[in-house]
């Protein structure tokens, strides 16, 4: 006999279902085609569904989720905010929004003081776009094909993957090129050091053949994020800087995903060493509590404005609530010192087991990653590379990630798979235990990938 308590339950899960098929449309799926799991509760590193099944978090969320779930500072900053003033339009002066503004120019390299801030990482990279035209007065965008930069108009054009096709034409003046992937390298490298100075080569070549003087910017995640956690080989986000220096050109570095500890430092950028003129975030900035997302300006693009107006703004700019978390997640990395574990459990715990997936594996291409963001990419064949499922992959392609995930998902992990890869992308605050288990879980899923290698 069923309990009062448990009929309760699956109750409230039926409501919860019938909500959400009934009225809820849902972002890049075909809507009769999918099935979400709702959701109870989460804590830490982990959620759980109505029936109680826990899942450890390797995907943080659409990889945003740095603090985890329900960090009792971050809950708590919302409370105390909205305590004392909920909201307040962006043409007055805030305390929070100030001080978040503040923090993240003292932790930001360089020139980068002051923050525009938007609600999410699209509309960041939408605004970096309209200054960088309008601080050069030029409109051309450069973009790398392997890249996502969001799901607003300008945004998708950006983006170079197969998610921009059915938005195509949209801003016509984004031009995309090659960046650097010495696995899958397109100018038939190698080395390392042959992809940089190659890919460098090329992206000379594109801004020639389109005219500097009709370019304004580059922009580029700093590590690649859902397209395959490409880290730039030594040199080259240096030698992008140099080539938009030799051309007057802006340097947009997108880090909505990469920034705020992913990677093992607080802005991507610090770890090759490089400044950009405009530097994007979103996700990480606040664990997407509130959604926050932001542009860090540097001095000389912010002159361009001192006495013109700029032509933009949002009406939750800076938005009270979202700020105090952000202001609070900044204390929290300092004083849990996550920008250091992360690159402790990144190299001690994370990277040696990837490596013996890749020994013991026969569908393990290559991995790569830093920190906590990895990447798992499948094959069908090492020798030939061919990706176990294509890079434009339909519903029916992905069924052998679809099994993988499945498998993960059967033993209580919450995967994050993308074409032909798996990623790693828990909290930062995962203990080293749950690090651990979830990637044994991941090792024995692989099993399904392996049987079907050729
Ligand atoms: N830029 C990058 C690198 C991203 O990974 C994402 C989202 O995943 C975005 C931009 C878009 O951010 P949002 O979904 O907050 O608009």
């Amino acid at each position: 006999m069923e309990t009062t308590s448990q009929q309760a339950v699956q109750s409230a899960e039926a409501q919860v279902r019938s909500d959400d098929r009934n009225h809820v449309f849902h972002s890049w799926s075909a809507q009769a085609l999918i099935d979400p799991l709702p959701v109870a509760g989460g804590a830490g590193s982990t959620f759980w569904d109505y029936s109680g099944k826990k899942y450890l978090d390797f995907s943080s969320q659409l990889v945003n989720l740095n603090l985890g779930h329900q960090h009792p500072r971050l809950v708590e900053a919302i409370k105390r905010q909205a305590d004392r003033l909920a909201t307040i339009q962006p043409a007055f002066a805030n305390d929070v929004r100030g001080e978040l503004a503040r923090l993240l120019a003292e932790r930001a390299p360089g020139s980068l003081n002051k923050v525009f801030f938007t609600n999410g990482g699209a509309d960041a990279n939408e605004h970096a776009v309209r200054m960088a035209r309008h601080h050069t007065g030029r409109r051309k965008i450069l973009a790398a094909y392997r890249s996502y930069h969001g799901g607003t108009t300008t945004a998708m054009s950006l983006t170079g993957e197969p998610r921009r096709w059915a938005n195509d034409p949209g801003d016509a003046s984004v031009v995309h090129f090659f960046g650097p992937y010495p696995y899958r390298s397109a100018f038939h490298a190698s080395s390392a050091a042959e992809e940089t100075q190659r890919a460098l080569e090329h992206l000379e070549s594109v801004i020639q053949l389109e005219g500097p003087g009709t370019i304004a910017g580059v922009i580029l995640e700093t590590v690649v994020g859902t397209n395959g956690v490409l880290i730039p080989p030594p040199g080259y986000l240096k030698g992008v800087r140099e080539i938009c220096d030799r051309y007057n050109l802006v340097y947009i570095a997108d880090e909505v995903m990469v920034g705020f500890g992913r990677i093992g430092e607080w802005f991507a950028v610090d770890a090759f060493d490089v400044v950009p003129d405009l530097l994007t975030f979103a996700k990480g900035v606040n664990s997407g509590y509130v959604p926050l997302g932001g542009v860090l300006i540097s001095d000389a693009i912010a002159e361009t404005f001192a006495n013109r107006a700029y032509p933009g703004g949002l009406t939750y700019s800076g938005h009270p609530l979202a700020c105090a978390v952000g202001v609070e997640t900044m204390h929290v990395f300092e004083d849990e010192q996550i920008v250091q574990r992360v690159r402790d459990l990144g190299e001690r715990v994370v990277r040696p087991e990837l490596e013996r997936w890749q020994r013991e594996h026969p569908s393990v291409g290559e991995i790569r990653g830093r920190g906590l963001f990895w990447a798992v990419e499948l094959v069908k064949d090492q020798s030939s590379r061919e990706p176990l499922v294509p890079f434009n992959a339909s519903g029916e392609a992905a069924a052998p990630m679809n099994a993988v995930a499945a498998a993960c998902k059967a033993e209580g992990l919450w995967p994050f798979t993308h074409f032909n890869r798996v990623h790693v992308a828990p909290p930062l605050v995962i203990s080293e235990e749950e690090l651990r288990r979830g990637l044994d879980i991941i090792d024995r899923a692989l099993v399904q990938a392996d049987a079907l290698v050729t």
